[in-house]
């Protein structure tokens, strides 16, 4: 595993085998402030697209990631924010796919597919992975805490457009949240508005992993497998509710964050400067450490910060 400025991994992945992630927004830059974000909140939404991080900075790292030979499934635009505020995100698909053969993924928390000139972007893209939580404003607001002007109705009839231009393949993840959105009314209106996107597979989610707002609860795969059923052949269970031994888990790593959370309180992003890991990375890491009870986590002034037991 490696981190070369915004390119990091290749990390193993269930859904993508081997997968290069790109980081073309800085941390928690998003559109969202989901109550579920392994990442904390978002401080403040935005809807402002720009060039972030610079296209031509992270076409070159992806060069140079993909000379290292190593076993690379997908190019995945991913990593700590929402990866269509890029303004630029268009151009560095296409020219990517102008060097290598290896296919170009996109997650994207699927707000943007609204505007044309995203759906216009990502139309070049072998595989685009959008969420979608809620299918009424109220929920959406609830479960996203979306930036104020943004309407779930637009958003779908976004996802709708962008599947009769878009001809790779597009999954539908949604993250479902106990008692939050999983209740009878709400899935039937999800149900509907999956069959008007018509995506290839309908991946179904839930929080595993420290979220955003402690009082938030799973849903168990018994429910989960009900809702998969209800949402017919598509839909498939992707939420790993134990976690697999991966290459890209090291040990050592998980001991050096240990041995820097004994001396002290850190947050997910001092710990990601001081090892040089991407931030999706040592959030794996913490898990594991809150689970073995070796660390704790604290709020502070709307931080949170890690410390390690003795
Ligand atoms: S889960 Fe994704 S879309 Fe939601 S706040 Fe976090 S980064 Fe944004």
């Amino acid at each position: 595993m490696s981190k070369i400025g915004y390119i990091f991994g290749p990390v193993p992945s269930r859904r993508l085998g081997y997968s290069l992630g790109i980081d073309a927004i800085p941390f928690k830059t998003c559109t969202l402030n989901c109550i579920y974000c392994q990442l904390g909140r978002t401080a403040q939404t935005t809807l402002l697209r720009k060039e972030y991080v610079k296209a031509k900075k992270i076409v070159k790292e992806v060069k140079i990631a993909l000379s290292s030979g190593k076993t690379i499934d997908y190019l995945t635009f991913s990593g700590s924010g929402e990866p269509t505020l890029n303004s630029k995100i268009g151009e560095m698909i296409r020219e990517i796919k102008e060097f290598t053969s290896i296919p170009v993924a996109v997650i994207t928390n699927g707000t943007l597919l609204a505007l044309k000139e995203v759906r216009e972007d990502l139309r070049f893209a072998d595989l685009v992975i959008p969420s979608l939580d809620a299918a009424n404003q109220k929920t959406f607001e609830k479960i996203n805490r979306p930036f104020p002007s943004l309407r779930i109705e637009e958003i779908i009839r976004g996802m709708i457009e962008f599947r009769k231009i878009f001809s790779g393949k597009l999954y539908l993840e949604i993250m479902l949240v106990r008692e939050v959105n999983d209740s009878p009314p709400e899935l039937h209106l999800l149900k509907e508005a999956v069959e008007k996107i018509n995506p290839d597979k309908v991946q179904l989610n839930t929080p595993v992993r420290p979220p955003a707002e402690s009082w938030i609860r799973r849903v168990e795969r018994e429910q989960l497998e009900k809702i998969k059923e209800l949402l017919g052949e598509k839909a498939e269970i992707i939420a790993e509710f134990k976690r697999k031994e991966t290459r890209a888990y090291l040990k050592n790593i998980e001991e050096e964050i240990y041995a820097l959370l004994l001396r002290r309180p850190v947050t997910r992003q001092e710990i990601s400067a001081t090892l040089g890991l991407h931030i999706n990375e040592i959030v794996k890491y913490l898990e594991i450490l809150e689970k073995e009870g070796k660390i704790k986590a604290e709020e502070y002034a709307g931080e949170k910060y890690f410390q390690g037991k003795e």
